[in-house]
């Protein structure tokens, strides 16, 4: 039983049905669409096929915001050499090459300075403005081959757009009436980006997550995990605004910062980049998805492994088992007890402390008491991520009257079975709680199981209570 979450984006290599299948079988439990490749409609159709396909797996929805990109360099590699100079222009649809890199985005260039810095894809490309006026001169300082439509990260100063951008607006608008459970939101800079972004999209029961990618994400991280309810570490652009090797630490911070609000965390880009062709992953990438796993990752991604790779199927199954693996050396216990009890940051809310001392009760009985299960009864799924949040070694049972919720919490760290139920009373929710649990195989005669549950209490349904209930 895996309990650290798989997301696989969804592209070419994998949209048909039978490789659809495949990776539901190998174990997927959130399917990303990137909305930065292919127009609204043929995005929109996919997401249609991919929820009718595999009704049971989550659908998460990635509008791309500011990101800037090259005209095509075409399909043969172009090799940028150190000390050349290039000029950058704007424009649509044209081709770039080695002497001129056409910038698919309008105004963008008057911003820049001399001195600038802009990154070319994700691969260590980087040039260095020398001239600007007329036109805008680079000089390469770090080489490298090019090809398609890389994205360019151009300096913060020349990206003030405020999100959601146009471009995202109209793919709200055209996603308002889809069924779809989560919508990442890339180059979160601030609380004020993810509430415009809720705001527009309208829709109480998509969950937001925030992309952190850029220094401002970084420097406004507790503002930025307080209003969101998940979290996406976003090395691939993380690792070209901020110098590289902050990466690891950043994604520790990140990731603890997340958990401990009791927000999802994903870890994302380049986890297994090399198994985009080939057949087994570098040993290095086999380490870099166990220490994420050790990091405390709700969920792992893949990008291109599974959208353009050549084997998805086969690079989910092994992603699958490094993961299983790093598991069992996991430190439920230390996690557990190293976590504040309270969540902190600014929801100060009473329900918000209710539920933190809740769930850091049942964490405590269960853990002292051995029990074999921990049940939460949620609507809104925060009880259950929120006991998700201690790490628990013993298996999360989620019960919820809300099929919205239940596709949710398929993207939270080891929320091992979710069930609805309509049932509103604590004593029947407990009673059915027990037969679930047992019919499931999780419990037998004798054996302890928490459940949390909730009651209506000064007007609103809060979970406000802890059982120890011993199987008869
Ligand atoms: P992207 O986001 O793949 O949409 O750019 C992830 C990242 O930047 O790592
Ligand atoms: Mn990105």
């Amino acid at each position: 039983m895996r309990r650290t979450r798989i997301v696989a984006t969804i592209g070419p290599a994998s949209e048909s049905e039978e490789v659809l299948l495949g990776l539901v079988a190998a174990g997927v439990d959130v399917f990303r669409i990137s909305m930065a490749h292919g127009d609204i409609p043929s995005n929109i159709e996919r997401l249609r096929r991919v929820r009718a396909i595999a009704p049971d797996v989550a659908l998460m929805v990635d509008i791309p915001g500011p990101k800037i990109r090259a005209c095509s360099f075409g399909t043969v590699a172009v090799p940028l050499i150190v000390g050349h100079r290039l000029e950058m222009v704007e424009g649509f649809d044209e081709t770039s090459t080695a002497d001129r890199i056409v910038v698919e985005r309008e105004g963008i260039l008057h911003g820049i300075k001399v001195g600038d810095r802009v990154h070319v894809g994700d691969g260590g490309t980087s040039l260095e403005v020398v001239e600007v006026g007329s036109k805008v001169v680079l000089e390469v300082m770090a080489g490298g081959n090019v090809m398609g439509k890389p994205g360019l990260s151009l300096p913060s100063s020349a990206l003030n757009d405020r999100l959601p951008t146009d471009d995202d607006r109209a793919r709200l608008e055209a996603l308002r009436d889809e069924s779809f459970e989560i919508l990442a939101v890339s180059f979160v800079r601030s609380a004020f980006d993810v509430v415009s972004v809720r705001t527009v999209l309208a829709r109480p029961d998509v969950m937001i997550m925030a992309k952190i990618e850029t220094s401002e994400g970084i420097a406004n991280i507790d503002e930025i995990v307080a209003v969101c309810d998940s979290v996406m570490v976003a090395r691939g652009d993380l690792g070209v605004r901020l110098p590289m090797e902050e990466v690891p630490h950043l994604q520790k911070m990140i990731v603890r910062r997340g958990v401990r609000y009791a927000r999802p965390v994903v870890v994302a880009t380049q986890m297994l980049e090399s198994m985009t062709h080939a057949h087994v992953p570098t040993r290095a990438e086999v380490t870099d998805v166990a220490n994420a796993v050790l990091d405390g990752a709700s969920a792992v991604m893949l990008s291109g492994e599974t959208a353009i790779g050549d084997d998805p199927v086969r690079t989910v199954q092994t992603m699958d088992r490094i993961v299983q693996r790093a598991e069992e050396s996991f430190d439920y216990r230390g996690w557990g007890s190293g976590l504040d009890i309270h969540q902190v940051g600014d929801d100060d809310r009473r329900t918000t402390r209710i539920t933190a001392a809740i769930t850091g009760a049942a964490w405590r009985a269960a853990m002292e008491e051995k029990a074999v299960a921990i049940v939460a009864c949620t609507r809104s799924g925060m009880t259950a991520r929120a006991i998700s949040r201690f790490r628990p070694p013993m298996p999360i049972v989620a019960i919820t009257p809300k099929e919205s919720t239940a596709r949710q919490l398929r993207a939270s760290w080891g929320i091992d079975r979710i069930l609805l139920s309509p049932y509103n009373d604590i004593d029947d929710l407990c009673d059915f709680a027990v037969t679930e649990v047992v019919r499931a195989g999780l419990a037998k005669s004798g054996d302890p199981i928490v459940i949390m549950a909730g009651s209506a209490s000064g007007g609103a349904q809060i979970t406000d209570t802890v059982r120890m209930v011993i199987v008869p």
